[in-house]
């Protein structure tokens, strides 16, 4: 765990952990578990998944990584998410940390 930073309120930690090859691998993992799918959009009763043209999943952190940074790797932590249904956890964040505009929504978790 020492190469992972301790906090994320900095953009240059939660790139750095973005960026790391035990985030890239462990989020295929959690994608490949899902079967490809929205959990969100699964509990409306609709099937969203990577191999439609213009899905992109993203996977999601239930607690975020700024409120429990020692849950960043714990795959029980992780969902995945559509973009949009993504975008609309991540709403509370971004208003929170205005000062960071990005169009990643993987910027808070
Ligand atoms: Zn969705
Ligand atoms: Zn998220």
């Amino acid at each position: 765990m020492s190469e992972l930073p301790k906090t994320f309120y900095d953009k240059a930690d939660r790139v750095k952990f973005y960026n790391s090859r035990r985030w890239r691998k462990l989020r295929d993992e959690v994608v490949d578990r899902e079967h490809h799918e929205c959990k969100e959009c699964k509990a409306n009763g609709i099937i969203t998944t990577d191999r439609q043209d213009g899905v992109v999943l993203e996977v999601d952190h239930i607690h975020s990584i700024i409120d429990r940074p020692d849950l960043v790797l714990d795959a029980d932590n992780l969902q995945v998410l559509c973009r949009l249904h993504h975008n609309a956890k991540h709403e509370k964040y971004k208003s929170m940390l205005k000062s960071h505009r990005k169009k990643s929504d993987e910027w808070f978790g």
